[in-house]
């Protein structure tokens, strides 16, 4: 089966209203006519600003994370119910710094995998190693772990609004891109332990994008590898200059 190729910008802890409404209508325009699919996850506080522009575009409007619980108190944290009345429509959980940096574990990204998937909002569930579990050689065991615990408990039907991002920590904003081998090698495991877990048609079905310093000049490569279906974007993702070739490939 074909997987659609599925594109995402990570805008992280950057831009004001001002800078994410510019970059916003810049890419509503350039991407109209793209043929992929395409989302973006502005900090919180753009989600409203960025939803009124993208909303009727072929444009996804996502978060890049969300607390654990429906409400409540919960200083600091933002809910699913408030995504929702922005207008959010997918939200990105288990970032690598939402793990490494804030010590989320898998049994918390769990609760928020399920918690999105109960109030309607897809998902992308990030999964990666670190350098010194690659360098073990754990990193499919890593992969496997991160996937297995994230989905623990998410029906067949719950898991199609599920996309996975393979994205190796050690290559995440640090200009380092795993070879598009080396990427793939884990897309198949990883595909495979969706086929032991649910079964071979959910597996054929998983979109896995690739996050790790993707850009223009090694997009085409990445997602020319038969397992890798997108690609989950940082730093290029800030300039409509630098998404755009990356949203447009192909
Ligand atoms: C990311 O944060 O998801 C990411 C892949 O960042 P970068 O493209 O900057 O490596």
């Amino acid at each position: 089966m074909t997987r659609p190729y599925y594109i995402a910008g990570n805008w992280k802890m950057h831009k004001t209203r001002s800078e994410a409404a510019e970059l916003a209508k810049t890419l509503t325009a350039r991407l109209k006519d793209g043929k992929h699919k395409y989302l973006v996850a502005p900090s919180f506080t753009s989600l409203e600003t960025v939803g009124a522009i993208v909303k009727g575009s072929n444009i996804l409007l996502g978060a890049q994370n969300m607390a654990a619980e429906e409400q409540g108190a919960h200083t600091g944290e933002v809910s699913v119910l408030q995504l929702k009345d922005l207008g959010v429509q997918v939200v990105i959980l288990g970032h690598s710094e939402r793990r490494h940096t804030y010590k989320e574990d898998d049994e918390l990204i769990n609760k928020k995998v399920h918690l999105a998937l109960n109030h309607g909002l897809d998902v992308i569930l990030c999964i990666g190693e670190l350098l010194s579990e690659r360098e073990a050689g754990q990193a499919e065991k890593v992969c496997e772990t991160q996937t297995r615990k994230g989905l623990e408990g998410v029906s067949a039907s719950g898991l199609e609004r599920v996309t996975l991002a393979y994205e190796p920590v050690w290559a995440i904003g640090t200009g380092k891109t795993a070879t598009p081998e080396d990427a793939d090698t884990i897309h198949a495991y990883v595909r495979g332990v969706i086929a032991r877990l649910y079964d071979a048609s959910a597996a054929e079905k998983m979109i896995i994008q690739y996050g790790g310093s993707v850009k223009a000049e090694n997009a085409a490569q990445l997602m020319a590898k038969e397992n890798i279906d997108g690609a989950l974007v940082g730093g290029a993702s800030l300039k409509a200059d630098t998404f755009v070739p990356i949203a447009m490939f192909g």
